[in-house]
């Protein structure tokens, strides 16, 4: 990949080309900015917490300063509304304050001291201490329907920079532009902060090829994907086939599957119904926290549901998609299902004559159906459902049992339903990341409990989240220091604790 090859936005919402033109980065280019970032590892890594915190606040006022622009160019790069990407620019924005503020703390470097016991018989015991450290330039690649809050200042990135490591963030093809605007702002930031030139890097590219040679360099330490299982399942299998292989922390599809269970059902289904489809269909679909999979007990109240799901659902306007490629595949999939056996189409929303749009649709099977085609487990990225009539409580029990990873499941329940299906929580947990009661899986609080995460396939590295602070410690490994001199100790480890942080030593919490 030597020749440089040009590429193009689109507007998704009428398929017109839109102003400036990208390049693939070529391979050459790739190994510059990939040196710069290995450069750059070496004092920005040594870099005290603070200046990283103020670093990472500067990178969000500069975003800021884009002002409405950036949300401008976005809009016409992926159709979302501007109110959509205000808040998700808001959203961007907090996640860059709130791993600041996690920096600022620093008691996140999980730092122990055991002292060292001299006289201890039969052996003396050696001074030992251990902290987290940053692993090394991260390659990052963000998802398409998040184009500011899992894109290039995204949460990967906010948490590998906060981490302590330089960013190489792969831009998404769908919308570029956004992409080079918000680099622009990481150069201010970069500059004002007195950072490492090669800190942070943008390279773009529309080609496989192009993701897989940056997750191959050699000078790449992890990576931290949010996409289709398609592509995230690639990357990880390149990055573990590599002579030195690295962690991929790869998000990826997933179906949320929502329990409704009896006793609810019948007090408040109708109430549930309109939530769910508006769960369904928000942001035509587009997010990886959507209810593609729900289950109910046959019963009068299960009709009663689904026909106020269908109502609602039948109402829904057509939305555009943020790409041409995403709706020919939605509509595609759903054509497949339809041609399913035994599956039937309990409702679908307004058609439109707009470009690239999807109609929000919910199929409903039996449970002997969902059972023998695997398919309707599995994403259909954009607003679908598959709603699965159950018979019995243990044929509910069994699907969970049965279920992949995923990021959310979601139960529906009175005290006393909680109290009848207690198992189900326990064999969800073990499925998912997150479990909500009496909610949607559709938005995701940036905090520093949540997970959003979960057992593969819904991600490649289940013991971590891509949201939240617990991000930061994909981009860290432990070192142990032992009987260290105390003026090579870092900071977090010194005895006068010049970072007043809380520290494990010898086996209590202090400061
Ligand atoms: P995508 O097509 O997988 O693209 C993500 C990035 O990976 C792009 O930069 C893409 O660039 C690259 N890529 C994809 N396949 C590749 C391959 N085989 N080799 C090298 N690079 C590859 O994902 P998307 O369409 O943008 O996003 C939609 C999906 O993301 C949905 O499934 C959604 O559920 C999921 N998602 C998950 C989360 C989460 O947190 N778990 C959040 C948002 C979205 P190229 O196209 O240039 O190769």
């Amino acid at each position: 990949m030597s020749e440089t090859q040009k590429f193009y936005a689109f507007n998704p919402s009428n398929n017109q080309k839109l102003e400036g033109e990208f390049s693939n980065t070529t391979k050459e280019a790739l190994n510059d900015v990939v040196a710069q970032a290995v450069t750059a590892f070496d004092s920005y890594r040594k870099k005290d917490k603070n200046s990283i915190a103020d670093f990472l606040e500067k990178i969000g006022e500069e975003i800021l300063n884009l002002g409405d622009a950036l949300l401008e160019r976005c809009h016409l790069e992926t159709a979302l509304p501007m109110a959509r990407l205000q808040g998700e620019r808001g959203r961007t924005v907090g996640q860059l304050k709130l791993f600041a503020d996690f920096v600022r703390e620093g008691s996140w470097v999980d730092a122990k001291i055991e002292t060292a016991q001299p006289e201890r018989s039969p052996l003396p015991k050696s001074d030992i201490r251990q902290m987290l450290v940053p692993i090394g330039p991260v390659a990052v690649f963000g998802a398409s329907n998040f184009p500011l809050a899992f894109s290039v200042a995204g949460g990967d990135t906010a948490s590998a920079l906060a981490a302590g490591c330089p960013v190489i963030f792969k831009g998404h093809p769908a919308h570029p532009g956004t992409s080079a605007m918000v680099a622009t702002a990481f150069e201010k930031a970069i500059e004002k902060c007195g950072m490492p030139k090669g800190t942070f890097a943008l390279v773009q590219g529309n080609t496989n090829e192009f993701g897989a040679n940056l997750v191959q360099h050699s000078a790449i330490k992890a990576v931290g994907f949010t996409g289709s299982f398609a592509g995230g399942k690639a990357l990880f299998d390149l990055a573990n086939a590599r002579p030195e292989p690295i962690p991929v922390f790869a998000e990826m599809g997933s179906t949320n599957p929502v329990f409704i269970l009896p006793e609810i059902l019948k007090q408040k289904g109708r109430v549930i119904a309109a939530g769910m489809a508006v769960s369904i269909a928000q942001g035509v679909g587009q997010f990886c926290t959507n209810p593609g999979l729900a289950f109910v007990e046959k019963s009068e109240a299960t009709s009663v549901f689904s026909t106020t799901l269908a109502q609602k659902i039948n109402e829904t306007a057509a939305g555009t998609m943020l790409t041409a490629g995403i709706s020919k595949n939605y509509n595609k999939n759903i054509e497949n299902t339809l041609a399913l056996e035994n599956v039937s189409l309990l409702a679908k929303g307004q058609s439109s004559d707009l470009s690239n749009t999807a109609q929000a649709t919910v199929f409903k099977v039996s449970m002997q159906t969902y059972t023998e085609n695997a398919v309707l487990a599995e994403e259909n990225f954009g607003p679908s459902q598959v709603l699965v009539e159950a018979n019995t409580k243990a044929e509910v029990l069994e699907a969970a049992r049965n279920l992949e990873g995923h990021l959310t499941a979601t139960i529906h329940g009175t005290p006393a339903d909680f109290e009848n299906y207690k198992e189900l929580f326990s064999i969800l947990e073990l499925k998912v990341g997150r479990i909500l009661v009496n909610g949607f899986p559709t938005g995701v609080e940036v905090c520093h409990a949540m997970v959003h995460g979960g057992p593969y396939p819904s991600t490649t590295a289940p013991q971590t989240t891509s949201v939240g602070t617990l991000a930061i410690k994909r981009f860290v490994r432990p070192v142990c220091y032992q009987d260290y001199p105390s003026f090579l100790l870092p900071e977090a480890l010194k005895d006068e604790n010049p970072y007043s942080i809380w520290r494990l030593v010898d086996g209590v919490f202090t400061k």
